[in-house]
């Protein structure tokens, strides 16, 4: 490990800062070291693990953050800000040949039982939020596993419990912001309302860096809550029960999540290359008839039953899943209307057709549908909105995930994505519903499809000037 002020001369060339304001981030430069090693593989498309950062820095302060952004500007270097390592689109939160800034020391988080606020730093996962709050009876909206990291929130924030509270970013009540000439400020309602506006929903690496949140926390109790796996032969009736409870489950507390996982192996042997598995999830001890249209398709196996703490629930598994892949994993989204709409027979159909037909030239595909209830736009908008502004549900997103083996030589790695990506536009989004940021595949442009793009791009004006985050890191384009 060096100092921050060997990192500034060794890795930028820059001697220019006092180095009494330095803090005391530790920075790792030699590849041997086990904390760039860690902070190299850390990603959950391995993908990234392809570039070298010149140097990794581990900020203990948002003053540690503050001087490497100002030392980072000085220097022109390229750069990338980390939080879990959970976006597969390239250069978002990892760099070849520039500074990385890795939150994994930033880990400190309260609760405020008068006010029943929580405040963390970005470095924790969910996982270890969702534990830590649990033993106040609280809990703070994130994601629905464990291992993403806080950059979620930033993107919206789906979590199982957002049909009773709207996204994770909904709950923001202040969040303390480097800014890109260094300065360290907050956003709220009050302060800065246009870059909270912005943070909320309007993703990561645009307008600064967010060293603390500041968020409602929620109550939280026991779950009914498991695991419905199906072989391929119900693969339409679990498809009309996901229809039917997007379309008409009202009760909040009430979530799927539902999988279609295919293996690039030959489906030689009773469709074994190819499982559904549908996350219900239940918000107290009894779901009533909530899912009764899934148990009542017969079950390979069936994990669900009563109280389940939170933690639990977000470390439910997933049979084959590419969270413990380390192939190049990319995602795309969709955006769909449920009703009067045939889009989620549509999207099955290609993707089932494609899985089919490009056996051998993935690891991994998987097709995801994620409920948008009208509970959960109306929640959304009573805390104010975000930067989606989403219409009312019910309607729903699908994520498409490809993974492929690393090494697939590049021009067969390009083919293979064009062809994904043909097939996921062959049913294009519903206009007027917002593509769901963090999902969407880089090309896709999220930000182009929120009502309020003109907002955002005012906001980013005013914030990144000088396009020091558009031209120096990773990140969605505003243009
Ligand atoms: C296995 C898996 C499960 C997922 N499940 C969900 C889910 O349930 N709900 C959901 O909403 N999404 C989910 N996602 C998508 C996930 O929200 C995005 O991938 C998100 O970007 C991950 O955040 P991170 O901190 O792990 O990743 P990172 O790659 O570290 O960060 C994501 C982006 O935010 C930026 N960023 C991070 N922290 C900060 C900060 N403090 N200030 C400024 N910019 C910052 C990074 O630079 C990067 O551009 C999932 C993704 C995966 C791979």
């Amino acid at each position: 490990m060096f100092s921050l002020t060997m990192f500034l001369s060794l890795a930028l060339s820059v001697v220019t800062v006092s180095t009494s304001s330095l803090g005391d981030a530790q920075v790792a430069i030699s590849p041997l070291n086990a904390s760039y090693i860690d902070s190299r593989h850390d990603y959950w498309n391995a993908r990234q693990s392809n570039y070298s950062p010149s140097c990794v820095v581990y900020p203990k302060s948002s003053q540690d953050v503050s001087v490497a952004i100002r030392a980072i500007r000085e220097s022109g270097s390229r750069f990338a800000v980390k939080a879990g390592g959970h976006s597969p689109n390239n250069f978002f939160s990892s760099v070849d040949q520039g500074v990385l800034i890795d939150f994994k020391s930033m880990t400190a988080k309260s609760y405020d039982a008068a006010t029943t606020l929580a405040t963390y730093e970005p470095g924790s996962n969910w996982g270890q939020l969702y534990e830590f709050y649990q033993q106040y009876d609280r809990t703070v909206m994130g994601g629905r596993l464990s291992g993403v990291g806080t950059g979620l929130a930033l993107g919206g924030g789906l979590s199982y419990l957002a049909p009773q509270y709207g996204m994770a970013c909904d709950s923001f009540t202040e969040l303390e912001v480097v800014l890109l000439n260094g300065t360290i400020t907050t956003a709220s309602t009050t302060s800065n309302p246009d870059l909270f506006f912005g943070l909320r929903g309007g993703g990561g690496n645009a307008f600064g860096v967010v060293t603390r949140y500041t968020v409602q926390s929620h109550p939280i109790g026991k779950f009914y809550a498991g695991t419905l796996i199906y072989v391929l032969d119900h693969a339409q009736k679990v498809l009309e029960a996901t229809h039917d409870f997007i379309a008409y489950n009202i009760d909040p507390k009430a979530n799927i999540l539902v999988t279609y996982e295919t293996l690039t192996t030959p489906d030689v042997l009773l469709n074994l290359d190819e499982v559904i598995v549908v996350f219900i999830v239940y918000d107290g001890a009894d779901p009533g008839a909530a899912f009764s249209n899934f148990t009542q398709i017969p079950r390979l196996l069936d994990t669900s039953k009563p109280n389940k703490a939170y933690t639990e629930v977000a470390d439910m598994p997933i049979p084959y899943t590419a969270e413990l892949s380390r192939a190049d994993n990319v995602f795309r989204i969709g955006a769909h209307q449920i009703s009067g709409s045939d889009a989620y027979r549509e999207v099955y159909d290609r993707y089932a057709a494609w899985a089919d037909a490009n056996k051998g030239l993935y690891v991994f595909v998987s097709l995801n549908f994620y409920p948008v209830a009208r509970s959960m736009t109306d929640a959304s908008r009573a805390r104010g909105g975000n930067a989606m502004q989403m219409p009312d549900g019910p309607w729903f997103w699908v994520n498409y995930l490809l993974s492929t083996p690393p090494g697939l030589l590049l021009d067969l790695h390009d083919r293979v994505q064009a062809s994904f990506r043909a097939m996921v536009e062959a049913t294009p989004s519903a206009p007027g519903l917002p593509l769901f940021l963090n999902e969407a595949a880089v090309d896709q442009r999220p930000l182009a499809s929120f009502p309020t793009y003109r907002r955002l791009q005012q906001i980013k004006r005013e914030y990144d000037p000088d396009g020091f985050f558009a031209n120096k890191t990773g990140g969605w384009t505003f243009d």
